[in-house]
């Protein structure tokens, strides 16, 4: 079959929408027709070259659609379901999917840096060349192939535009909060950075009924939007001590829970300092890999625990449908996340509006 998708040739060039050819389906490939599809900030970084994929590649990873066909050994979703796709779909029985972390499943990590589904291959042609996957799902496109584990039926009542968000954005943010942390009710939470992810930290800590969840940004603009999202105080970082400020609120100690979801080496130290002793701070932000982060000695004593999360220790068959239900509960926001509905023709003017920091999050929507 052939679909339009939107092709990344070149670092720091446009996209281009061009026909590819799909392949036939392998007998654990589920073919997704992509109704929406979020524009995340690791794509961004694949576009402008501090994450290196090979290229041509489909973006994409943040999308929901409607199940096309499904090879002949798929048994977890058939045509026609609902489905949100996930960006770390898992083997479910190498070394690592047996100590229970399928976000380092060996398939996964051997084949996602190589732009491939994790049989090693690719699905998608243009004119005869082989085009690659972005995090076996790139869902910037009409259709995709994904492997079973990456297709996860979900309720028909929730909109394709709020369900695909959840596929990374809310899954991560909400994740790393109540699957990741565990945060304990009436807890203090301090969340640094709140963007998609942080704001999503904010509401995950309020899922859990924390106590005072405290959102650390620049700027009043900001800061009120963590507070519509469950924050309950604020902490600006522009007034430059931040530490001072977070260390008032929380008795002198320190916060039982940081997040960080900014990126930066001053608030990777800042989380550690903001951290309570035997407190916990869970890293989401990312630098360059090759960049080194400094930290006072002092910071990292005290029996604290410092746990890195790339996917909010998601298990998408299991959360999927769960932050689905919150959202039709009424106990999560998702209308609120969604500040702009684009074309797949308008995808790299979505992109700059994101290099820009605009908005929380662009979707693209199909017809
Ligand atoms: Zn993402
Ligand atoms: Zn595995």
């Amino acid at each position: 079959m052939i679909f339009r998708a939107a092709v990344l040739n070149k670092v720091n060039e446009p996209m281009t929408l061009d026909t590819l050819e799909m392949a036939t389906l392998a007998p654990t490939d589920v073919l997704v027709r992509i109704k929406a599809s979020g524009l995340c900030h690791t794509d961004l970084e694949v576009i402008q070259g501090s994450l290196a994929y090979p290229l041509p590649i489909v973006l994409g990873h943040e999308g929901a659609g409607i199940v096309e066909a499904v090879g002949s050994e798929v048994t977890q979703v058939k045509g026609g379901d609902h489905v949100i796709l996930s960006w770390n779909p898992h083997c479910g029985h190498c070394f690592y999917c047996e100590r229970d972390l399928p976000i380092l499943c060996e398939p996964f990590s051997r084949n996602q840096p190589k732009g491939l589904l994790l049989d090693g291959k690719s699905r998608m042609r243009r004119a005869g060349e082989q085009v690659h996957h972005y995090s076996v799902t790139s869902t910037h496109a009409e259709y995709t192939i994904v492997p079973e584990s990456g297709a996860i039926a979900v309720p028909k009542d929730i909109p394709f535009d709020r369900a695909c968000v959840i596929g990374c954005g809310v899954m991560t943010g909400v994740g790393a909060a109540v699957r990741k942390a565990r945060v304990e009710a009436g807890s203090n939470v301090v969340v640094i950075g709140c963007g998609a992810v942080g704001l999503n930290v904010l509401q995950g800590a309020k899922l859990s009924d924390a106590g005072k969840i405290i959102a650390v940004d620049v700027g009043k603009a900001r800061l009120d939007r963590a507070a519509q999202f469950g924050a309950t105080h604020s902490v600006d970082g522009t007034a430059g001590n931040a530490l001072d400020q977070i260390k008032a609120l929380t008795d002198g100690r320190g916060a039982d829970y940081v997040f960080e979801a900014a990126g930066n080496k001053s608030t990777f130290r800042l989380s550690v300092e903001a951290v309570r002793p035997g407190g916990q701070v869970v890293w989401l932000g990312k630098i360059k890999v090759s960049e080194e982060v400094s930290f006072r000695w002092g910071s990292l004593m005290g029996e604290k625990r410092v746990v890195r999360s790339s996917y909010g220790d998601a298990r998408p068959r299991r959360d999927f449908p769960w932050i689905v239900n919150e959202y039709l509960k009424g106990r999560l926001k998702l209308d609120e996340l969604i500040t702009n509905r684009i074309r797949l023709e308008d995808i790299n003017e979505g992109f700059a509006s994101l290099a820009r920091g605009e908005g929380i999050r662009t979707v693209v929507m199909f017809d």
